[in-house]
């Protein structure tokens, strides 16, 4: 397993200490079951772990999708603006790219964020 390279602490949310705009008033919940998110999901999952594009997440709150997630979880607001998604997948880029390049990040993952 790789280690994560966008979160030191990995016994806590990551979005306890990067709030997102959608979500401003992460409660301190240290009682909250964790589950492991990859940034880049489908095809790119394996890219995602093999770089450490990954963060530890409450279950329920911040990533799982449907009724089983948060209204403000991950899997339920793919993409959007302000969310918790776009956000990690920007500091996923960034992190990315100040190790390897911009042209190596595009030719891996295939999309740019930023
Ligand atoms: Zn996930
Ligand atoms: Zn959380």
């Amino acid at each position: 397993m790789s280690k994560s390279v966008l979160q030191q602490d990995e016994t806590r949310c990551f979005f306890l200490d990067h709030k997102s705009e959608n979500d401003p008033k992460h409660p301190e919940d240290t009682y909250q079951a964790l589950d492991k998110h990859h940034v880049f999901g489908g095809p790119n999952r394996k890219h995602s772990e093999k770089y450490g594009l990954w963060v530890k997440i409450c279950m329920c709150r911040c990533h799982r999708a449907g009724e089983y997630g948060g209204p403000l979880s991950i899997h339920n607001n793919p993409n959007k603006e302000g969310g918790k998604d776009l956000m990690l997948k920007r500091l996923a880029q960034q992190t990315f790219e100040e190790k390897y390049s911009h042209e190596e990040f595009m030719r891996i993952f295939g999309k740019n964020y930023l």
